[in-house]
């Protein structure tokens, strides 16, 4: 097969032109990254026999003349015995792996720091018991890594263009490994010869710096203790100019003197006076929105539970979801001061002669 085909070209191809042919397929059909193919095996074999050729002025020349000869070439070319990569990879003068894929890696390596993502900001939160079940607004107190306003999170500001002096204003970093040729773009300069930026003082060129800040949470109605809020981007900056991490606010709920939270539901415990209980009565119940009315029935027993529906913690499902309040009556006496409300329990007593604790005696 003519080496020119064999790297898609033509015989009119510059250095230029082969080296970046012999990098296209060599990559392309690197052992390493096609493991078992055995055409691309054979593919890469002649790749690489060609690229020793037409990569080196000399032989090229003579290759050109018809001068070559072919199985001479097999021979001093590469150690690629058979179809083992590795006897392949280790060859004196063949390609490493990392060496073929320096500029992938590196470029790799560039996207990786270019997004290099901020960190999380974790905190916690109090609220109030009042606060949790309305939701609402909060701000918080944060101190986070910003970006920094010098060089607005680039890290590197603008500066008067002078020749890079890592690649002496080549662009570019050129090392020879046998016969071949590996180029990648020189970092400091970003491949262009010229050094037109330097690193950022304010910031010590990592582009952000800390400072305190109000942030504003939202808080869910009807939230739970221990709850997790997550407030997109704003954790630290990245460096570089990389995306802001993440806050996540932990809410406390504080306890209250009077509710009690139990899932959606809301328990509270309202004496009603003794008469009230034996007699019935409309009492005020306290609610979230305020007190409301509920019906005491006539003889209610300590202990009764009413239900009052979607009196309970809001649902973020909507008003339908919302929880009950659950309202256990405790009886209590009201002080007796005087002789007459004495009277009117003893005959109580002799108009209701009942042994309310026989029950503990039955047995
Ligand atoms: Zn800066
Ligand atoms: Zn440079």
């Amino acid at each position: 097969m003519n080496l020119y085909g064999t790297l898609d070209l033509t015989p009119a191809a510059t250095l230029a032109d082969i080296e970046r042919a012999y990098l296209r397929l060599a990559r392309r059909y690197h052992p390493g990254i096609n493991p078992g193919d055995r055409l691309g095996a054979e593919r890469f074999r002649q790749v690489q026999e060609a690229y020793a050729i037409l990569g080196d002025p000399a032989r090229r020349q003579e290759y050109d003349e018809g001068q070559h000869l072919h199985h001479d070439v097999v021979e001093t070319t590469i150690a690629f015995d058979g179809f083992d990569f590795t006897a392949a990879a280790q060859g004196a003068e063949a390609a490493t792996f990392s060496e073929l894929f320096a500029d992938v890696f590196q470029d790799a390596t560039r996207r990786a720091m270019a997004h290099d993502q901020g960190g999380a900001l974790e905190l916690t939160m109090q609220v109030s018991f009042e606060e949790a079940m309305r939701g609402g607004a909060a701000p918080v107190s944060v101190v986070r890594r910003e970006r920094c306003p010098a060089c607005g999170g680039a890290g590197v500001v603008a500066l008067e263009s002078e020749a890079c002096s890592a690649c002496h204003g080549q662009g570019a970093i050129r090392w020879a490994r046998g016969h071949m040729v590996f180029t990648k773009a020189c970092e400091p300069c970003g491949g262009s010869g010229r050094l037109t930026r330097a690193g950022c003082r304010i910031c010590a060129a990592t582009g952000v710096q800390t400072r305190s800040e109000l942030v504003t949470v939202h808080v869910p109605a009807g939230i739970e203790s221990q709850a997790r809020l997550v407030v997109p981007g704003r954790g630290h900056a990245g460096e570089r100019g990389g995306p802001a991490g993440d806050l996540y606010v932990t809410i406390e709920v504080a306890s209250h003197p009077v509710f009690h939270r139990d899932g959606l539901d809301l328990h509270v415990k309202v004496p009603v006076a003794i008469h009230e209980a034996a007699l019935g009565a409309r009492i005020d119940v306290p609610t979230l929105a305020g007190p409301v009315k509920a019906r005491v029935p006539p003889g209610t027993a300590a202990g009764t539970r009413l239900r009052l529906r979607g009196h309970g913690v809001p649902s973020q499902l909507g008003p339908d979801a919302a929880g009950d309040l659950i309202v256990e009556l405790q009886i209590v006496l009201p002080p007796v001061q005087d002789e007459r409300s004495k009277a009117l329990l003893r005959e109580f007593a002799r108009l209701n002669p009942v042994d309310v604790r026989a029950h503990l005696f039955d047995s």
